[in-house]
Protein backbone atom coordinates (compact mmCIF):
# COMPACT_ATOMS: atom_id res chain seq x y z
CA UNK A 1 0.00 0.00 0.00
CA UNK A 2 2.70 2.49 0.87
CA UNK A 3 4.39 1.79 -2.53
CA UNK A 4 1.29 2.59 -4.44
CA UNK A 5 1.96 4.68 -7.61
CA UNK A 6 -0.25 8.03 -7.41
CA UNK A 7 2.26 10.45 -9.14
CA UNK A 8 2.74 11.05 -12.79
CA UNK A 9 6.67 10.40 -12.70
CA UNK A 10 6.13 7.06 -10.44
CA UNK A 11 3.38 6.31 -13.72
CA UNK A 12 5.99 6.91 -16.28
CA UNK A 13 8.29 3.65 -14.69
CA UNK A 14 5.57 1.02 -15.85
CA UNK A 15 3.85 2.88 -18.93
CA UNK A 16 3.94 5.48 -21.54
CA UNK A 17 1.21 7.52 -20.33
CA UNK A 18 -0.87 8.72 -23.21
CA UNK A 19 -1.64 12.90 -23.35
CA UNK A 20 -5.42 11.64 -23.15
CA UNK A 21 -4.49 9.69 -19.50
CA UNK A 22 -2.28 12.56 -18.40
CA UNK A 23 -5.39 15.12 -18.87
CA UNK A 24 -7.18 12.78 -17.04
CA UNK A 25 -4.84 12.45 -14.23
CA UNK A 26 -4.68 16.09 -13.66
CA UNK A 27 -8.49 17.24 -14.38
CA UNK A 28 -9.73 14.35 -12.01
CA UNK A 29 -7.44 15.19 -8.86
CA UNK A 30 -9.93 16.76 -6.80
CA UNK A 31 -12.97 14.84 -8.28
CA UNK A 32 -11.86 10.93 -7.67
CA UNK A 33 -8.67 9.77 -5.96
CA UNK A 34 -6.30 8.04 -7.99
CA UNK A 35 -3.30 5.39 -7.37
CA UNK A 36 -2.24 1.86 -8.59
CA UNK A 37 -0.25 -1.08 -6.31
CA UNK A 38 2.97 -1.64 -8.19
CA UNK A 39 1.41 -5.54 -8.13
CA UNK A 40 -1.39 -4.40 -10.39
CA UNK A 41 0.68 -1.89 -12.18
CA UNK A 42 3.19 -5.09 -13.42
CA UNK A 43 -0.23 -6.35 -15.20
CA UNK A 44 -0.74 -3.10 -17.49
CA UNK A 45 0.49 -3.08 -21.15
CA UNK A 46 3.26 -0.28 -21.09
CA UNK A 47 2.46 -0.15 -24.86
CA UNK A 48 -0.88 -0.08 -25.16
CA UNK A 49 -3.61 2.34 -24.01
CA UNK A 50 -6.31 0.25 -24.37
CA UNK A 51 -5.09 -2.52 -22.50
CA UNK A 52 -8.15 -3.75 -19.92
CA UNK A 53 -6.36 -3.62 -16.78
CA UNK A 54 -5.01 -0.22 -17.77
CA UNK A 55 -8.01 1.15 -18.54
CA UNK A 56 -9.78 0.28 -15.36
CA UNK A 57 -7.00 2.14 -13.32
CA UNK A 58 -5.61 5.18 -15.07
CA UNK A 59 -7.72 8.31 -15.36
CA UNK A 60 -8.47 9.22 -19.18
CA UNK A 61 -10.06 12.29 -20.38
CA UNK A 62 -13.02 10.85 -20.87
CA UNK A 63 -13.94 11.11 -17.39
CA UNK A 64 -14.56 14.46 -17.62
CA UNK A 65 -16.56 14.11 -20.81
CA UNK A 66 -20.56 15.33 -20.82
CA UNK A 67 -22.30 12.53 -19.17
CA UNK A 68 -26.02 12.37 -17.29
CA UNK A 69 -25.68 13.94 -13.95
CA UNK A 70 -27.59 14.42 -11.01
CA UNK A 71 -26.72 11.02 -10.12
CA UNK A 72 -24.33 10.86 -7.27
CA UNK A 73 -26.34 8.28 -5.52
CA UNK A 74 -28.39 6.30 -8.61
CA UNK A 75 -29.30 3.38 -5.48
CA UNK A 76 -30.54 6.20 -2.90
CA UNK A 77 -28.30 4.54 -0.68
CA UNK A 78 -28.28 7.76 1.51
CA UNK A 79 -31.70 7.32 1.80
CA UNK A 80 -31.59 3.99 2.79
CA UNK A 81 -29.16 4.20 5.96
CA UNK A 82 -30.89 4.37 8.96
CA UNK A 83 -27.31 5.30 10.37
CA UNK A 84 -23.97 6.15 9.09
CA UNK A 85 -22.85 4.14 6.00
CA UNK A 86 -25.14 1.00 6.62
CA UNK A 87 -27.61 0.31 3.81
CA UNK A 88 -30.48 -1.86 4.85
CA UNK A 89 -32.52 -1.67 1.79
CA UNK A 90 -33.35 -5.74 2.03
CA UNK A 91 -35.19 -6.93 5.12
CA UNK A 92 -32.90 -9.74 5.94
CA UNK A 93 -29.63 -8.17 4.81
CA UNK A 94 -27.81 -4.73 5.10
CA UNK A 95 -24.49 -3.38 3.10
CA UNK A 96 -22.08 -1.91 5.95
CA UNK A 97 -19.76 0.36 4.32
CA UNK A 98 -17.42 0.22 6.85
CA UNK A 99 -14.46 2.23 5.15
CA UNK A 100 -14.33 4.57 1.99
CA UNK A 101 -10.84 3.13 1.58
CA UNK A 102 -9.48 0.90 -1.12
CA UNK A 103 -6.02 0.00 -2.46
CA UNK A 104 -6.83 1.30 -5.45
CA UNK A 105 -9.69 3.34 -6.79
CA UNK A 106 -11.53 1.91 -9.88
CA UNK A 107 -12.42 4.58 -12.29
CA UNK A 108 -15.92 3.27 -12.56
CA UNK A 109 -16.68 2.78 -9.23
CA UNK A 110 -20.39 2.83 -7.88
CA UNK A 111 -19.70 3.98 -4.25
CA UNK A 112 -17.18 7.17 -6.50
CA UNK A 113 -19.52 9.91 -4.15
CA UNK A 114 -17.84 8.24 -0.50
CA UNK A 115 -14.71 5.93 -1.83
CA UNK A 116 -11.57 7.87 -0.85
CA UNK A 117 -13.44 10.46 0.34
CA UNK A 118 -11.98 11.28 4.26
CA UNK A 119 -15.70 12.23 5.22
CA UNK A 120 -16.82 9.02 5.39
CA UNK A 121 -14.23 7.41 7.08
CA UNK A 122 -15.95 5.68 10.04
CA UNK A 123 -14.75 6.17 13.49
CA UNK A 124 -14.90 2.79 15.92
CA UNK A 125 -18.22 4.70 17.88
CA UNK A 126 -19.42 5.17 14.14
CA UNK A 127 -18.99 1.07 13.82
CA UNK A 128 -20.82 0.98 17.22
CA UNK A 129 -23.51 2.44 16.26
CA UNK A 130 -24.02 0.40 12.98
CA UNK A 131 -23.29 -2.49 15.42
CA UNK A 132 -26.18 -1.54 17.43
CA UNK A 133 -28.37 -1.11 14.88
CA UNK A 134 -28.07 -4.93 13.65
CA UNK A 135 -28.04 -6.25 16.88
CA UNK A 136 -31.52 -4.34 17.29
CA UNK A 137 -33.14 -5.84 14.31
CA UNK A 138 -33.44 -9.35 14.53
CA UNK A 139 -34.87 -9.84 10.84
CA UNK A 140 -30.99 -9.33 9.57
CA UNK A 141 -29.33 -12.42 9.22
CA UNK A 142 -26.90 -11.53 6.83
CA UNK A 143 -24.11 -9.09 6.95
CA UNK A 144 -21.71 -7.55 4.11
CA UNK A 145 -19.34 -6.24 4.86
CA UNK A 146 -18.17 -3.47 2.11
CA UNK A 147 -16.60 0.17 1.39
CA UNK A 148 -14.41 0.91 -0.06
CA UNK A 149 -12.11 -2.34 0.76
CA UNK A 150 -12.82 -3.68 4.30
CA UNK A 151 -9.67 -5.75 4.09
CA UNK A 152 -7.99 -2.61 3.99
CA UNK A 153 -8.01 -2.61 7.69
CA UNK A 154 -5.56 -4.69 9.97
CA UNK A 155 -6.47 -7.97 11.59
CA UNK A 156 -6.93 -5.96 15.00
CA UNK A 157 -9.98 -4.00 13.63
CA UNK A 158 -11.39 -6.47 11.68
CA UNK A 159 -11.13 -8.91 14.50
CA UNK A 160 -12.72 -6.58 16.89
CA UNK A 161 -15.99 -6.09 13.91
CA UNK A 162 -16.20 -9.53 13.41
CA UNK A 163 -15.76 -10.55 16.88
CA UNK A 164 -19.09 -8.01 17.63
CA UNK A 165 -20.98 -9.38 14.85
CA UNK A 166 -20.71 -12.91 15.89
CA UNK A 167 -22.15 -12.21 19.04
CA UNK A 168 -25.18 -11.39 18.01
CA UNK A 169 -27.31 -14.30 17.72
CA UNK A 170 -29.31 -13.35 14.19
CA UNK A 171 -26.05 -12.67 12.46
CA UNK A 172 -26.01 -15.85 10.16
CA UNK A 173 -23.76 -14.78 7.79
CA UNK A 174 -21.12 -12.47 7.60
CA UNK A 175 -19.48 -11.77 3.69
CA UNK A 176 -16.87 -9.33 2.43
CA UNK A 177 -16.54 -7.55 -0.78
CA UNK A 178 -12.92 -7.08 -1.48
CA UNK A 179 -11.14 -6.40 -4.44
CA UNK A 180 -7.98 -7.24 -2.54
CA UNK A 181 -7.23 -10.44 -4.48
CA UNK A 182 -7.04 -8.48 -7.72
CA UNK A 183 -5.17 -5.73 -6.66
CA UNK A 184 -3.10 -6.67 -3.98
CA UNK A 185 -3.74 -10.79 -3.58
CA UNK A 186 -0.64 -10.36 -1.05
CA UNK A 187 -3.06 -8.69 1.54
CA UNK A 188 -4.57 -12.27 2.06
CA UNK A 189 -2.06 -13.31 4.71
CA UNK A 190 -1.76 -16.55 6.81
CA UNK A 191 -2.96 -14.30 9.66
CA UNK A 192 -5.69 -12.86 7.95
CA UNK A 193 -6.99 -16.26 7.43
CA UNK A 194 -6.69 -17.49 10.55
CA UNK A 195 -8.74 -14.43 11.72
CA UNK A 196 -11.65 -14.93 9.25
CA UNK A 197 -11.63 -18.90 10.04
CA UNK A 198 -12.64 -17.95 13.55
CA UNK A 199 -15.96 -16.25 12.67
CA UNK A 200 -17.21 -18.88 10.51
CA UNK A 201 -19.29 -18.99 7.77
CA UNK A 202 -17.36 -16.09 6.69
CA UNK A 203 -18.24 -15.84 2.62
CA UNK A 204 -16.09 -13.58 0.85
CA UNK A 205 -17.18 -11.86 -3.12
CA UNK A 206 -14.30 -10.27 -5.18
CA UNK A 207 -13.99 -8.39 -8.38
CA UNK A 208 -12.11 -9.91 -11.42
CA UNK A 209 -13.40 -8.17 -14.36
CA UNK A 210 -10.64 -9.80 -17.03
CA UNK A 211 -8.63 -12.91 -17.57
CA UNK A 212 -5.29 -10.72 -17.39
CA UNK A 213 -6.31 -10.42 -13.94
CA UNK A 214 -6.15 -14.20 -13.32
CA UNK A 215 -2.57 -14.31 -11.97
CA UNK A 216 -0.70 -16.84 -10.43
CA UNK A 217 -0.63 -14.45 -6.89
CA UNK A 218 -4.11 -13.98 -7.46
CA UNK A 219 -4.54 -18.13 -7.17
CA UNK A 220 -2.62 -18.25 -4.19
CA UNK A 221 -4.26 -15.98 -2.64
CA UNK A 222 -7.78 -17.63 -3.44
CA UNK A 223 -6.37 -20.48 -2.36
CA UNK A 224 -5.30 -19.33 0.69
CA UNK A 225 -9.28 -18.45 1.64
CA UNK A 226 -10.56 -21.57 0.27
CA UNK A 227 -8.12 -23.58 2.91
CA UNK A 228 -9.36 -21.48 5.33
CA UNK A 229 -13.26 -22.67 4.66
CA UNK A 230 -14.27 -19.39 3.09
CA UNK A 231 -15.80 -19.69 -0.61
CA UNK A 232 -15.27 -17.20 -2.44
CA UNK A 233 -17.14 -15.89 -5.02
CA UNK A 234 -17.03 -13.19 -7.83
CA UNK A 235 -18.71 -9.97 -8.89
CA UNK A 236 -17.80 -8.26 -12.36
CA UNK A 237 -18.70 -5.49 -13.70
CA UNK A 238 -19.96 -5.56 -17.21
CA UNK A 239 -17.28 -2.93 -19.22
CA UNK A 240 -16.97 -1.44 -22.48
CA UNK A 241 -14.23 -2.51 -24.31
CA UNK A 242 -12.95 -4.37 -21.46
CA UNK A 243 -15.17 -7.25 -20.96
CA UNK A 244 -18.27 -6.59 -23.25
CA UNK A 245 -17.39 -9.54 -25.62
CA UNK A 246 -18.08 -13.54 -25.55
CA UNK A 247 -14.70 -14.58 -25.63
CA UNK A 248 -13.08 -12.35 -22.96
CA UNK A 249 -16.07 -13.17 -20.85
CA UNK A 250 -16.34 -16.90 -21.02
CA UNK A 251 -12.17 -16.90 -20.41
CA UNK A 252 -13.30 -14.92 -17.27
CA UNK A 253 -15.70 -16.91 -15.98
CA UNK A 254 -13.88 -20.51 -17.10
CA UNK A 255 -10.86 -19.18 -15.47
CA UNK A 256 -12.39 -18.07 -12.35
CA UNK A 257 -14.31 -21.27 -11.95
CA UNK A 258 -10.55 -23.30 -12.85
CA UNK A 259 -9.71 -20.98 -9.57
CA UNK A 260 -12.91 -22.58 -7.24
CA UNK A 261 -13.91 -19.20 -7.49
CA UNK A 262 -18.20 -18.90 -8.55
CA UNK A 263 -19.01 -16.09 -11.23
CA UNK A 264 -22.01 -14.30 -8.56
CA UNK A 265 -23.37 -11.34 -10.28
CA UNK A 266 -22.34 -9.61 -13.55
CA UNK A 267 -23.05 -6.02 -12.90
CA UNK A 268 -24.91 -3.64 -15.61
CA UNK A 269 -22.72 -0.75 -14.72
CA UNK A 270 -24.25 2.11 -12.98
CA UNK A 271 -25.11 5.63 -13.78
CA UNK A 272 -22.49 7.34 -12.65
CA UNK A 273 -20.93 10.89 -13.70
CA UNK A 274 -17.95 10.19 -15.37
CA UNK A 275 -18.15 6.73 -16.35
CA UNK A 276 -20.36 6.76 -19.50
CA UNK A 277 -17.33 5.51 -21.85
CA UNK A 278 -17.86 2.41 -19.25
CA UNK A 279 -21.29 1.42 -19.86
CA UNK A 280 -22.63 -1.12 -22.45
CA UNK A 281 -26.00 -0.84 -23.65
CA UNK A 282 -28.66 -3.96 -21.82
CA UNK A 283 -28.87 -4.88 -24.74
CA UNK A 284 -25.58 -6.19 -25.41
CA UNK A 285 -24.98 -7.37 -22.14
CA UNK A 286 -28.26 -9.49 -22.30
CA UNK A 287 -26.52 -10.97 -26.25
CA UNK A 288 -23.59 -11.69 -24.07
CA UNK A 289 -25.47 -13.60 -21.27
CA UNK A 290 -27.64 -15.49 -23.97
CA UNK A 291 -24.28 -16.90 -25.69
CA UNK A 292 -23.10 -18.42 -22.75
CA UNK A 293 -26.25 -19.89 -21.74
CA UNK A 294 -26.07 -23.52 -22.76
CA UNK A 295 -22.01 -23.08 -23.60
CA UNK A 296 -20.05 -23.09 -20.42
CA UNK A 297 -20.61 -25.18 -17.13
CA UNK A 298 -23.70 -23.95 -15.40
CA UNK A 299 -21.89 -22.57 -12.00
CA UNK A 300 -19.62 -20.96 -14.67
CA UNK A 301 -22.46 -18.18 -15.53
CA UNK A 302 -23.12 -15.18 -13.09
CA UNK A 303 -26.41 -13.76 -13.21
CA UNK A 304 -26.24 -10.29 -15.06
CA UNK A 305 -27.89 -7.43 -12.81
CA UNK A 306 -29.13 -3.92 -12.85
CA UNK A 307 -28.84 -2.49 -9.26
CA UNK A 308 -31.93 0.09 -8.64
CA UNK A 309 -33.38 1.92 -5.52
CA UNK A 310 -35.98 -1.51 -5.56
CA UNK A 311 -33.27 -3.32 -5.08
CA UNK A 312 -31.26 -5.82 -7.82
CA UNK A 313 -33.31 -6.53 -11.02
CA UNK A 314 -31.88 -9.81 -13.13
CA UNK A 315 -31.65 -8.40 -16.52
CA UNK A 316 -33.41 -11.51 -18.32
CA UNK A 317 -36.63 -11.40 -20.66
CA UNK A 318 -38.59 -12.71 -17.71
CA UNK A 319 -37.82 -8.65 -16.62
CA UNK A 320 -36.70 -6.53 -18.68
CA UNK A 321 -39.88 -5.26 -20.61
CA UNK A 322 -38.44 -2.77 -23.62
CA UNK A 323 -37.21 0.11 -24.93
CA UNK A 324 -38.14 3.63 -24.76
CA UNK A 325 -35.86 5.55 -26.51
CA UNK A 326 -33.03 5.99 -24.26
CA UNK A 327 -34.72 4.12 -21.70
CA UNK A 328 -35.23 0.41 -21.06
CA UNK A 329 -37.66 -0.40 -19.30
CA UNK A 330 -38.26 -3.77 -17.06
CA UNK A 331 -40.16 -4.69 -14.06
CA UNK A 332 -38.45 -5.00 -10.85
CA UNK A 333 -39.26 -8.41 -7.83
CA UNK A 334 -40.25 -6.47 -5.45
CA UNK A 335 -43.10 -4.99 -8.30
CA UNK A 336 -42.39 -1.67 -9.09
CA UNK A 337 -41.81 -1.18 -12.98
CA UNK A 338 -38.37 0.84 -13.37
CA UNK A 339 -37.02 2.90 -16.62
CA UNK A 340 -32.94 2.75 -16.62
CA UNK A 341 -31.31 5.84 -18.45
CA UNK A 342 -29.71 3.60 -20.94
CA UNK A 343 -28.68 5.14 -24.21
CA UNK A 344 -27.05 2.86 -26.82
CA UNK A 345 -23.23 4.17 -27.02
CA UNK A 346 -22.56 5.48 -30.62
CA UNK A 347 -21.03 2.93 -33.00
CA UNK A 348 -22.00 0.05 -30.53
CA UNK A 349 -23.16 -3.42 -32.12
CA UNK A 350 -25.09 -5.73 -30.74
CA UNK A 351 -27.00 -8.53 -32.51
CA UNK A 352 -29.53 -8.44 -29.50
CA UNK A 353 -32.77 -5.89 -29.66
CA UNK A 354 -35.36 -5.06 -27.01
CA UNK A 355 -39.01 -4.74 -28.10
CA UNK A 356 -39.61 -1.15 -28.89
CA UNK A 357 -42.07 0.40 -26.30
CA UNK A 358 -43.89 3.77 -25.48
CA UNK A 359 -43.02 5.53 -22.39
CA UNK A 360 -45.32 3.92 -19.90
CA UNK A 361 -47.15 6.35 -17.34
CA UNK A 362 -46.66 6.56 -13.84
CA UNK A 363 -43.09 4.93 -14.05
CA UNK A 364 -40.22 5.23 -11.63
CA UNK A 365 -36.49 6.51 -12.99
CA UNK A 366 -33.34 8.64 -12.01
CA UNK A 367 -34.36 12.23 -13.34
CA UNK A 368 -31.08 13.16 -15.15
CA UNK A 369 -29.76 15.77 -17.57
CA UNK A 370 -26.50 15.74 -20.08
CA UNK A 371 -23.77 18.22 -18.50
CA UNK A 372 -20.30 17.57 -17.61
CA UNK A 373 -19.16 15.69 -14.57
CA UNK A 374 -16.10 17.68 -13.35
CA UNK A 375 -17.07 21.23 -14.15
C1 LIG B 1 -26.42 -6.18 -3.32
C2 LIG B 1 -26.80 -5.74 -2.00
C3 LIG B 1 -26.95 -6.65 -0.95
C4 LIG B 1 -26.71 -8.14 -1.12
O1 LIG B 1 -27.57 -8.67 -2.05
P1 LIG B 1 -27.44 -10.21 -2.55
O2 LIG B 1 -28.29 -10.22 -3.75
O3 LIG B 1 -27.93 -11.04 -1.42
O4 LIG B 1 -25.99 -10.46 -2.83
C5 LIG B 1 -27.34 -6.17 0.27
N1 LIG B 1 -27.58 -4.86 0.47
C6 LIG B 1 -27.44 -3.96 -0.52
C7 LIG B 1 -27.75 -2.54 -0.24
C8 LIG B 1 -27.04 -4.37 -1.78
O5 LIG B 1 -26.88 -3.47 -2.76
S1 LIG C 1 -12.69 -1.79 -5.20
FE1 LIG C 1 -14.90 -1.45 -5.30
S2 LIG C 1 -15.28 0.25 -3.87
FE2 LIG C 1 -13.07 0.24 -4.29
S3 LIG C 1 -12.81 1.69 -6.00
FE3 LIG C 1 -13.05 -0.38 -6.90
S4 LIG C 1 -15.24 -0.55 -7.35
FE4 LIG C 1 -14.99 1.17 -5.89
Amino acid sequence: MQHRIHTVEDLRDWITPTADELQGIEATQDVFRWNITPYYARLMDPDDPECPVRRQVVPRASELAPDLVGVVDPLEEVAHSPVKNLIHNYRDRVAFCVTSECAIYCRYCLRKRMVGDADFMMRREEHQAAIDYIAAHSEIRDVLLTGGDPLTFNERHLEWLLSHLRAIDHVEVIRFGSRMPVKLPYRITDDLCAVLERYHPVWINTHFNHPKELTDDAAAAIDRLLRAGVPVGNQTVLLRGINDDAATLRALCEGLVRLRVRPYYLYQAQLIGGTAHFRTSIERGMALMEALQGTTTGFAIPTYVLDTPHGKVPLTRSYVQGRAGDHVIMTTPRGPRWAEPNPIPSGEHTAYALPVMDWPDGIDTIPTEAATFAA
